[in-house]
């Protein structure tokens, strides 16, 4: 039996969509038209996890209207019937719809403590969940991503060494399209770890990823401009770390080493956006272990931790959130 259809879409051009392999349920009441595939579905089930197809259903159907009144499509809707069945074309990808609609129906399809999934299919449950509002869901993946993305420098430097790779990436390829996606379920106010993360990139990446839509210039300016602001704190502690480390270099080590300056490449390490790599233990115990003496090295140690946390703390504002990690921390879900 051919199941393929030509289903008008929102902008009246014709493409091929087909009944989903299983998400085409013989007692479901609605149809959802994509892209790429139809699925027969519940009305109730669909109210059950998400406001906004519960606001749809609600709306006056096709026989509830008098002759001519058919302006009602909010969010694609259209008045029409498929076989008999309620029928709404969506304009969101059919691959996407089919994430969400697995996440409702399977148990254990979306577990928000694996990292196991695809990026693909993450990505889709975010702009989904918070299109749609699938609560649950949607309280799910921005759990999901806090525990990818920690709120707090010590956790965020676990979390960066714990997780080197997610949804089958390497963690760093991952930053940039979670950030788009976070952006455009309009969630991404809520991650400035998320930008801090994305400002390893560089420029070209960044550009590629952000100039192809005018909607996510704002997000591309808040990057560059917040990167730029975290570069420019990245030099103050450099410039922090050779001051205190050259005055005990040379009042309190009264024999020249060669290896206290041969071969360090402090502006090397120092180019960064990422403060892992900075951490007074990574500085004194193992890139620079000669550059400071036994007795100023604790001391050393709590100034460098207490000049990355200044610039952790400084972190919302570099990126322009009007808000401080703990206003932010207050607006997460917990986990
Ligand atoms: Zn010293």
């Amino acid at each position: 039996m051919n199941t393929d259809v030509e289903l008008e879409n929102s902008t009246g051009s014709e493409s091929p969509a087909k009944r989903h392999e299983f998400l085409w349920l013989k007692d479901g009441n609605v149809v959802l038209g994509t892209n790429v595939y139809l699925f027969k579905v519940h009305k109730s089930v669909l109210s059950m996890h998400s406001s906004v197809f519960r606001d749809m259903f609600e709306l006056p159907t096709e026989e509830d209207l008098d002759m001519g009144s058919s302006d009602i499509g909010a969010v694609g809707m259209a008045p029409e019937l498929y076989e008999g069945v309620h029928f709404v074309s969506l304009s969101d990808d059919g691959r996407e719809m089919e994430h969400i609609l697995r996440a409702v129906y399977e148990r254990g399809y979306y577990d928000p403590h694996s990292d196991e999934g695809t990026l693909e299919k993450f990505t889709a449950l975010l702009r989904l969940s918070c299109k749609y509002d699938f609560s649950v869901i949607r309280k799910d993946v921005l759990g999901h991503l806090s525990r990818l993305y920690p709120t707090y420098l010590e956790d965020y430097d676990n979390a960066a060494k714990a997780y080197l790779e997610i949804f089958g990436n390497p963690r760093s390829i991952c930053h940039l399209p979670l950030l788009k996606a976070a952006a455009e379920a309009g969630i991404d106010d809520h991650f400035p770890s998320l930008y801090y993360a994305s400002s390893g990139s560089r420029v070209i990446p960044i550009l590629n990823i952000f100039l192809k839509s005018p909607s996510h210039y704002p997000t591309m300016h808040r990057l560059i401009d917040g990167q730029q602001s975290l570069g420019k704190a990245i030099q103050d502690l450099m410039g922090a770390f050779i001051m205190l480390t050259e005055r005990c270099i040379c009042v309190h080590m009264n024999q020249y080493h060669p290896d206290i300056f041969d071969g360090e490449e402090i502006p090397e390490v120092f180019c960064t956006h990422n403060l892992v790599g900075l951490s007074s233990e990574s500085l004194f115990s193992k890139k620079f272990p000669l550059r400071a003496c036994n007795l100023c090295k604790e001391s050393f140690s709590r100034r460098i931790e207490e000049e990355r946390e200044a610039i952790w703390e400084a972190i919302p504002s570099f990126y322009r959130f009007n808000k401080t990690w703990d206003e932010i921390r207050a607006e997460l879900p917990t986990q």
